[in-house]
């Protein structure tokens, strides 16, 4: 365990990845240990957190037991996600305990919901910051280091850090993600997000395709724009001119054809066919959305504040595949949520059924402290019916994916390489357009990481296409 350099816990998704910092860490005299968990945008923010302590002097360990500092970017977004860091904080008491100089810090959406209640629950921890005060971890470490509990959970309306270049973690040199601006103006019942995040806010476009830009002459070949909905993104530049989603995205196209273009998280209502034209208009532009529906009801999507019907969101889909025939699609689905009849579920299976989605992030509903839902409605579909719908929603899920990825074999599609695949040294991995992992055989052929390989598909898993260069 010690090994770790920045751990990435997903533990929906359960993604991990390690990438050496690029300067030695002994080159600092004061070393600090990141781990982050939840969602991209945390991953991201982790990022910039690095660039802030790296101006402050720190360099960053894989060894948490050898850091003055230990930092744990949170997630809110369910009570497992707090429960795991509740847990590891556990960890790193053990080694506190020996090292009393030793400052542990809590950032993210925990540490914005629980404020400085955190001080009081969790002994241990010296510092308390939310997502839009990383500017302020100089200072408060300063005062934590003078024996100071501190905490800066101030929300902002304006704080994009779009002036922050930053570190690269656990990076493969080939993607990055970029964030296009913060917080989210929609108040979907059962979610934290607009309480952690606070108000939407769009990030200087200038500064966006400038770091992508950055990113492609340092080698990298595929950016993926971070927002909690980036379809609002809307910036207006020095001159009065209007950047909308589209915009951007061709602005980012247009920095290379070799460098592909990614976003994420789209939000149904928000998404315009001006985004759709724009990606049908440039190949390196990928043909994949994230489309969270949550639910296939229209009465429950009202009652989750979601703003669009289930025949809004099946003519979205059916929009989608009208411009894009082979365009990737994958959504979040939530069983179980307040009042949810066994009616109101089938539906949700029959939307699925129509939309066939290659790939779904699935949860039952858990309830949030201080979400609309938790202060309006009763949390009354019982934890077993919750299970067994969310089982009949995975089921039909794997379902789907098996077959849409077997409906790949025989098919040709251009593969970024990424690094070797986690199976052999012997083999590459990489994504194709649609956001499919791709496994292939290096072979005699000279690629390397950041190419681009033309693999025929031979045969397939329900999350992986496996074939060969051609
Ligand atoms: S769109 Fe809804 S679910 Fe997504 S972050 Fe905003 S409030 Fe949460």
């Amino acid at each position: 365990m010690a090994e770790v350099l920045h751990k990435v816990v997903n533990e929906e998704r359960q993604g991990e990845a390690f990438a050496p910092f690029a300067e030695d860490p002994n080159t600092y005299n004061k070393k600090f240990y990141i781990e982050s968990y939840g969602c991209q945008m945390n991953f991201s923010d982790s990022e910039i957190v690095a660039s802030i302590l790296q101006e402050q002097g720190f360099g960053a360990t894989r060894n948490f037991e050898e850091a003055s500092l230990v930092l744990i970017n949170t997630c809110s977004i369910r009570e497992k996600a707090e429960q795991t860091v509740r847990n590891r904080l556990q960890t790193f008491k053990s080694i506190k305990d020996n090292r009393p100089g030793m400052l542990i810090g809590v950032l993210g959406c925990m540490a914005e919901r629980l404020k400085a209640k955190f001080l009081e629950e969790e002994k241990l921890v010296d510092i308390v910051v939310g997502p839009d005060a990383y500017r302020s971890l100089p200072g408060l470490i300063n005062e934590a280091e003078g024996g100071q509990k501190t905490v800066n959970v101030l929300l902002s309306r304006e704080e994009t850090y779009a002036d922050i270049a930053p570190v690269r973690l656990d990076s493969n040199g080939v993607t990055a993600f970029v964030s296009i601006m913060r917080g989210c103006n929609n108040m979907c019942t059962f979610c934290v997000v607009p309480f952690t995040r606070g108000r939407e806010r769009s990030r200087d476009a200038v500064s966006i395709v400038n770091e992508c830009k950055d990113l492609f002459d340092r080698g990298y070949r595929e950016v993926t724009l971070l927002g909690q909905n980036v379809d609002s993104y809307h910036f207006v530049n020095a001159e009065g001119e209007e950047i909308t989603f589209d915009k951007l995205l061709e602005l980012v196209a247009l920095v290379s054809p070799l460098l592909r273009v990614r976003f994420s998280t789209s939000h149904p209502k928000d998404i315009t066919d001006d985004v759709l034209h724009t990606m049908a208009k440039y190949d390196n532009i990928c043909e994949y959305i994230h489309l969270p529906v949550q639910s296939g009801n229209t009465r429950i999507l009202q009652q989750m504040n979601r703003t669009y019907t289930r025949e809004w969101y099946l003519n979205k889909v059916k929009r989608i595949r009208e411009i894009m025939p082979d365009c990737g699609l994958s959504t979040d689905v939530i069983s179980g949520f307040c009042s949810e009849t066994e009616e109101e579920h089938q539906d949700t299976l029959s939307l699925m059924e129509m939309c066939r989605f290659d790939m779904a992030y699935m949860f039952s509903y858990s309830e949030r402290p201080g979400t609309l839902a938790a202060r309006r409605y009763e949390d009354d579909v019982p934890e077993d019916v919750k299970k067994r719908r969310l089982e009949e929603i995975i089921t039909l899920q794997n379902g789907h994916s098996r077959e849409s990825y077997k409906n790949d074999i025989g098919k040709t599609f251009k593969v970024l390489i990424e690094g070797n695949s986690k199976r052999s040294d012997a083999d590459w991995c990489g994504r194709n357009s649609q956001n499919k992992m791709v496994v292939f055989p290096k072979g005699s052929h000279n690629f390397q990481k950041g190419d681009y390989a033309n693999v025929k598909i031979n045969s397939a898993t329900s999350a992986t296409l496996i074939g060969e260069i051609v």
